[in-house]
């Protein structure tokens, strides 16, 4: 008996955890923190299945009471999701519990499901005020297992007995609780470490815009995007950067990019499409414009660094200008060969003379 009830619970914690591990890759992903209805499904599928094994190793009792962790993934839900995705998974449970089998013991216990998925969420949040995630989640278990010592109550009119089993059931529960809620916490803390890292390799460490390598990938999506219609590429350069860096000194240099990175992020229609492409040379893309405003905008950027005073470290102000090769194209084809042709038309810009825009269509070249 003893050794049937260690291997049901160790068979449930390995169900739980299993379980959590695919919850915690269910959890919404960076900028996106609300759930979306597949996302909630999926739950919903997870949590039935999961219910429905840990019916399956449950320690079996005297008059159908079957006793497991369901209500700790019922809890959990509650904490991590709210009301939304918990009363659903709760009413499941009932319906599951059920079908397990229709008795008296089941009939109190799926009410007390739905009972516990009203009132559990709302608990959760007042006590969010108070205590810290460990104790929430072990005031929630408790809830749970009282109700659980009610039903053995009632049914086995046993104080002793009931009280018993239930303080059995508490004291496992709360170590499953800690335990799980500790590896959960640690998967989402792995994986938004690996988020963060992730958009850390798409960035520029000076200027803070995306990379080159982040540019590349752009080019690709925007050939696959039927929404593009029209793109352009503008690159940019900075003249004689060589000198200011010679003349103030590099530390100085390195400001005066992460200013004119602002300036770009200002000017530009889109500032998600802002590229540090290499040392001094920037790359903006500009989606579908006609090509008169795409000069208009190369033009003003050109016209704002001209006339801006740029900061150097010791509060001086200086002056500098940028060239800047336009290629635009109707079609998106050739990736390629449109970066090939700002190049070219910056080469241009720079041969005839700088602070200048020279621009160009792939079609017409
Ligand atoms: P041009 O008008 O022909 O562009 O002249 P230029 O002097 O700007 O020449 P070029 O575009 O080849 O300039 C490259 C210079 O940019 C060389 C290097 O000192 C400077 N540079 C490149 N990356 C950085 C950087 O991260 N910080 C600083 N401060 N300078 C950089
Ligand atoms: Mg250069
Ligand atoms: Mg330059």
């Amino acid at each position: 008996m003893l050794t049937s009830i260690f291997l049901n619970v160790i068979a449930n914690i390995s169900i739980l955890t299993t379980a959590s591990y695919i919850l915690v890759k269910l959890i919404p992903k960076k900028k996106i923190y609300t759930i979306s209805l597949s996302q909630r499904l999926w739950m919903i599928g997870l949590s039935g299945v999961t219910s429905s094994l840990l019916m399956l190793f449950s320690v079996k009792l005297p008059e159908n009471v079957i006793l497991d962790f369901r209500h700790v993934i019922l809890i959990l839900l509650v904490y991590y999701f709210g009301s939304s995705v918990s009363f659903p998974i709760a009413v499941l449970m009932a319906v599951l519990r059920l079908l397990w089998g229709i008795n008296p013991s089941s009939i109190r216990t799926a009410s007390i499901y739905i009972v516990l998925g009203l009132v559990l969420p709302y608990v959760c949040k007042k006590l969010m005020k108070w205590f810290n995630r460990y104790a929430i989640l072990l005031m929630l278990n408790a809830i749970c297992v009282s109700t659980i010592a009610l039903n053995l109550f009632l049914l086995y009119d046993n104080l002793l007995l009931s009280t018993f089993i239930c303080l059995s059931v508490l004291l496992l529960s709360s170590s499953v609780v800690i335990a799980v809620t500790l590896f959960i916490e640690d998967l989402i803390r792995m994986r938004s470490l690996f988020l963060k890292e992730q958009e850390r390799a798409k960035m520029d460490y000076l200027t803070g815009l995306y990379n080159m390598r982040e540019f590349n990938k752009k080019w690709q999506s925007i050939a696959a995007n039927d929404s593009v219609r029209t793109t352009a590429f503008m690159m940019l350069d900075i003249d004689h950067f060589k000198c200011i860096n010679d003349k103030y000194g590099h530390a100085n240099g390195n400001f005066i990019l992460r200013q004119l990175a602002t300036i770009l992020k200002v000017g530009a229609p889109d500032s998600e499409l802002v590229y540090r492409v290499g040392g001094e040379e920037f790359c903006l893309i500009l989606n579908n414009l006609p090509y008169t405003e795409q000069k208009k905008i190369a033009e003003k950027v050109r016209a704002n660094v001209a006339s801006k005073e740029f900061l150097l470290e010791n509060g001086a102000g200086i002056n500098m200008t940028i060239s800047i090769g336009l290629a635009a194209s109707t079609q998106k084809k050739d990736m390629k060969n449109l970066f090939r042709l700002a190049d070219r038309c910056l080469y241009k810009a720079k041969n005839q003379g700088r602070n200048r825009v020279i621009g160009a269509t792939l079609e017409s070249e």
